[in-house]
């Protein structure tokens, strides 16, 4: 897949809908999704949907009510503009599930992101029932391996009434009505403090990003790699990182005085990054970007580093991390170096001999450290 595949939007015909999709974009094929398509009933005037992936769920309701659609992910957001963007009734929002008007929904749907984990669950359903008028409704799907059955009762003592309406496997959906004032709600941002080449830093995030309170193992070890001898030849330098998290690799990058952008395809991590350089007195830009498609045509780098995703929600991937391999082939300044950390169990080094024509291996300490030089 080369780099202009991975960024081609396609239209997907499901049932009589039309939506697009692209590779690295939630919400197909996903069985919650296909089933909340099917068996949901428009209610009210105005609806919400609290996590629309590439819009399956909007796609049907839309045909009977206006729908705003709150996403995160810059690669579902595009999906989303080309599919609605014409769409008199929708419209296409980039913001947190939290964060969505307060009572102003009759209707509000979510498809449970537990691949986000528990905290995040919690703070999207608060946001819906902060999001309903009393007498609102909320439709929830989710699978009862991934928490479905507490999720649910969370729900229920904020909102009130509900009952699962339909089961299919392990998947299931319930419908609940507003029947309580909005609970109280809390900002839920986090942060930890961290050593990395002689210098505390502090890390701030929200919930659901990867790698929540601590440094991640395989980000430590690829960081590892540059002290003590490599931090001197970072100085001055422009670095980018791709994935970019909460910035977890790119601070330390900044800290020690190189000119650090990051690119991220999640709104919560951008703003958490945000934080995270803003808290500690650092520059960086961050760029909400699907791999590099908001970064200006022009920029180049001298190093570029990476510990790449490789699960989508909950399923394993390797669509992402090719494209951030052949994104740092082209984004690298010739001489330039791209590292990359990974599970060794990943098979990256063809990707990095194809796209570079060189590769060494750095480390093996349970994960890997690559190098590919432009
Ligand atoms: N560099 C950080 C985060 C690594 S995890 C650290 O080391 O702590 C990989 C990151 O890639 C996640 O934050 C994920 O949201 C992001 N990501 C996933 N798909 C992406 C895409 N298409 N474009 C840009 N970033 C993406």
């Amino acid at each position: 897949m080369t780099l202009a595949d991975y960024h081609h939007l396609f239209p997907l015909q499901h049932g009589s809908r039309q939506v697009f999709v692209k590779a690295g974009a939630r919400g197909y094929p996903d069985p919650r999704y296909e089933l909340l398509a099917r068996i949901l009933e428009p209610f009210g005037e105005r609806a919400v949907d609290l996590n629309p992936g590439v819009g399956l769920v909007s796609a049907e309701l839309l045909e009977q009510i206006p729908v705003d659609l709150v996403e995160t992910s810059r690669a579902c957001l595009r999906c989303l503009e080309q599919s609605f963007a014409t769409h008199p009734q929708a419209r296409v929002l980039r913001g947190l599930p939290w964060e969505a008007e307060a009572e102003a929904y009759d209707q509000a749907v979510l498809v449970l992101p537990a691949e986000r984990g528990s905290r995040y669950v919690e703070l999207a359903l608060w946001g819906a029932a902060h999001s309903l008028r009393r007498g609102g409704r909320l439709w929830i799907a989710g699978d009862i391996r991934k928490g479905f059955e507490t999720y649910f009762k969370q729900a229920q003592a904020w909102l009130g009434y509900g009952l699962v309406s339909h089961r299919e496997g392990s998947l299931r959906v319930a419908v609940l009505e507003k029947e309580n004032p909005t609970p109280p709600g809390e900002a839920g941002w986090e942060s930890f403090e961290a050593e990395v080449w002689g210098r505390l830093l502090s890390f701030h995030h929200l919930p659901g990003v990867f790698s929540t309170g601590h440094l991640d193992p395989a980000s430590r070890l690829l960081l590892h790699t540059f002290h003590p001898s490599l931090t001197e030849d970072v100085k001055g330098r422009t670095v980018l990182d791709l994935g970019g998290g909460y910035g977890g690799l790119s601070l330390p990058f900044a800290a020690a005085g190189a000119s650090v952008t990051v690119v991220e395809d999640d709104w919560v991590s951008v703003l958490s990054a945000q934080a995270s350089f803003r808290a500690n007195g650092l520059e960086g830009r961050v760029f909400h970007s699907d791999v590099e498609e908001a970064l200006p045509p022009a920029d180049r780098f001298d190093i570029i580093i990476s510990n790449p995703p490789f699960h989508l929600g909950g399923e394993v991937i390797l669509d992402v991390a090719q494209a951030f391999v052949q994104a740092a082939r082209s984004r690298l300044c010739s001489g330039g170096r791209f590292y990359l950390v990974a599970n060794s169990f990943l098979k990256y080094e063809p990707l990095l001999e194809a796209a570079f024509g060189n590769l060494s291996t750095l480390r093996r300490e349970g994960y890997k450290v690559l190098r590919s030089e432009a």
